[in-house]
């Protein structure tokens, strides 16, 4: 079915551990993506019969499965040895000059599980489809869903024994900040320049060595972020290890798209000083790309100088992530004035406004109903500018996946029925119109419905 070229299982073994998922006692659908496979160039017809590929009962033709190695900082704190713990890459995928990564998430243990079972409950991986399709629907670079299935198995989680279930994650590739890390610290120079070579290569063929390479993955960085923070997602886990150096939203886990607006706001239960919050995320992408270009020294010649060169590079980052919110947020109210958008901010923050749907009022309606005063005000000089309201329609979705229409979903498939997630699924592939069918799914939770928190629960 996939044509692949396992150019990371052939780097040297300690890259990782060869090893084949673990087979699952009785495999079924949830579903699986025609878009995506169509874009990948896979026949329906043989990924509608692989039910027990995606399911890691059987080995396809050509891959090389291997559990990835890699470390990272988790709230900042050092974890030296983390690794694909329930996860298995299969292999890279080639179609014409694009090559994707194709990897099982809940595949049973490996030698990185730590204390992990190696599985993952069926409610994450309806959550990471529904939610990393919406983002590619969005625009946003992503980590996509090829299919997603039921195990037949329980797992145990916190809320007791629950259906398990394996994700099929595609990717530009797995290639974090915190594969860097593991290497550089065990003083296994050799192995960092192998990994900047093949990560060059696939994602930043022109950087040109590691300032280039540490430049450009600061530039996909603050583009993304900036792409996030314009749509009020939380990413929620922003470890080391959960940013990839393609520049694609990876880990979907206690991720969520905020309603009411407020830039302190964090969902994550585990997040308790509130460090992944809204605001926080380009501080944070910067203090992850420093554990990057700390992890690219030892290639980067003499240390001193070395010291310099990169701190300078990564003080470039402010300039790039100023420079991209800018142009989204110009592009949300339709006028380029950082100034005003900004002041549009403190005034849905101070009145807790629905994030998408004000601005989607503003694109659709250049108005807001029931604007408070300052708001009547920010609307009136606003207008006067002559915002352009077909870039704000672009910029500006009608729906977004709400967190309780995503729990209502998880619920739903936990009970066995799988229309929910169907429905939600279709909604999102086309966030950028008003339709009929989308309607109740544009509707920010009522008090009783609100979903606070989030758990990374896999
Ligand atoms: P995450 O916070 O989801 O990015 O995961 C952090 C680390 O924990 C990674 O090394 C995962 O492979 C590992 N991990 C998470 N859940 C499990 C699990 N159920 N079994 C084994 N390892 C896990
Ligand atoms: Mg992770």
């Amino acid at each position: 079915m996939f044509r692949f070229d396992n150019s990371y299982a052939r780097l040297p073994e300690r890259f990782g551990t060869k090893m084949a998922p673990a087979p699952v006692a009785d495999p079924g659908w949830v579903a699986w993506n025609g878009a995506l496979a169509a874009e990948m160039g896979l026949d329906p017809a043989e990924v509608e019969a692989s039910l027990d590929v995606f399911a890691g009962n059987r080995v396809p033709e050509g891959a090389e499965p291997m559990a990835q190695l890699y470390a990272g900082h988790q709230f900042g704190g050092w974890s030296p040895q983390l690794g694909d713990g329930r996860a298995i890459l299969l292999g890279e995928h080639v179609h014409g000059d694009r090559r994707w990564d194709v990897a099982l998430k809940g595949s049973g243990p490996t030698p990185y599980s730590r204390m992990g079972d190696g599985r993952s409950a069926l409610g994450p991986v309806i959550r990471e489809y529904l939610v990393s399709e919406a983002m590619h629907a969005l625009g946003v670079p992503t980590t996509r869903a090829l299919a997603a299935v039921t195990t037949g198995e329980t797992v145990l989680r916190q809320e007791g024994d629950v259906a398990g279930g394996i994700l099929t994650r595609v990717a530009a590739s797995h290639i974090r900040v915190g594969t860097f890390q593991v290497f550089a610290a065990r003083d296994d120079a050799e192995a960092v320049r192998l990994l900047l070579d093949h990560a060059t290569a696939r994602h930043h063929p022109t950087a040109g060595g590691p300032l280039g390479f540490l430049r450009a993955v600061m530039e996909r960085q603050a583009e993304l972020v900036a792409q996030w923070m314009g749509l009020g997602f939380i990413h929620g886990v922003m470890n080391t290890d959960n940013m990839a150096v393609s520049g694609e939203t990876i880990d979907y886990g206690p991720c969520a798209f905020m309603e009411a607006y407020h830039p302190d706001t964090v969902f994550s239960s585990i997040d308790q000083f509130g460090r992944y919050a809204w605001s926080k995320q380009p501080d944070i992408a910067l203090w992850n790309l420093a554990q990057l270009a700390t992890a690219l020294l030892p290639v980067m010649g003499e240390r001193e100088a070395a010291v310099r060169e990169a701190t300078e590079t990564l003080e470039g980052f402010a300039d790039l992530f100023d420079a991209a919110w800018r142009r989204v947020l110009g592009a949300k109210i339709g006028v380029n004035d950082p100034a005003l958008g900004s002041e549009l901010l403190a005034i849905m923050a101070e009145h807790r406004l629905d994030f998408t749907l004000t601005f989607r009022a503003l694109a659709v309606d250049g108005d807001v109903v029931d604007a408070p005063p300052r708001l009547e005000d920010w609307l009136a000089r606003w207008r006067g500018l002559a915002p352009d309201s077909e870039a704000m329609r672009r910029a500006n979705p009608a729906v977004i996946p709400r967190n309780h229409r995503v729990e209502e979903a998880i619920q739903a498939a936990y009970a066995g029925d799988l229309a929910p997630f169907h429905r939600l699924h279709e909604v999102l592939r086309d966030p950028w119109t008003e339709t009929a069918a989308n309607r109740p799914f544009r509707d920010p939770a009522r008090p009783e419905e609100r979903v606070e928190r989030t758990f990374c629960g896999t």
